[in-house]
């Protein structure tokens, strides 16, 4: 997510926050974007892919939408300590994502 309030002339690297945790980035810590600019840390993603992908939970109460793909989804999801919600599918492709992505040394959890 943007830090209500950011001016979007202007942004700052810590105008973008997590929107799973709301910790601020500061560039330094992998970060992945899902649709309209929500955001989830690599942290998140690790709790994320955890609980719900090897875990097999779902924290979120029926008829939630995912904070990245706007969708209700009949997936486990994950809900983050300051809000949000994310499908199964969404931890899954930014999970590969960052897996792969080669600026950040961030591996997919393996149970
Ligand atoms: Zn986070
Ligand atoms: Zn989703």
């Amino acid at each position: 997510m943007q830090r209500p309030g950011a001016d979007h002339e202007d942004m700052q690297v810590s105008d973008f926050l997590c929107d799973f945790c709301h910790r601020e980035w500061d560039g330094q810590f992998p970060m992945v974007e899902g649709h309209q600019g929500s955001l989830i840390c690599g942290s998140c993603l690790t709790i994320a892919y955890t609980e719900t992908v090897l875990r097999n939970m779902n924290s979120a109460p029926a008829g939630t939408k995912c904070t990245m793909c706007l969708e209700e989804r009949p997936d486990n999801m994950w809900m983050g300590e300051a809000g949000g919600a994310a499908c199964e599918r969404c931890i899954k492709q930014g999970a590969g994502r960052l897996h792969k992505d080669e600026d950040w040394d961030w591996k997919k959890p393996v149970g």
